[in-house]
């Protein structure tokens, strides 16, 4: 368990309450990484791992601009 004590502040951060998924960045291999487990996860009912991916594909250490 992850608790984020700072905000990284990115030039996308919408404040949706729906919570869309974010889509993996093309030639990122994290994102390409964290949407393969993801999917991993959804299959195997795994929603507390779908999630964090979804809040790592949002903003992973090594992140994109
Ligand atoms: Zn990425």
């Amino acid at each position: 368990m992850s608790e984020p004590t700072r905000y990284q502040t990115g030039p996308v951060e919408l404040p949706l309450r729906l919570d869309p998924e974010p889509t993996p960045v093309d030639g990122c291999p994290y994102c390409t990484e964290l949407a393969r487990v993801r999917s991993w996860a959804r299959a195997g009912g795994d929603m507390t791992t779908v999630s964090d991916c979804n809040v790592f594909l949002r903003r992973h250490p090594e992140g994109h601009r």
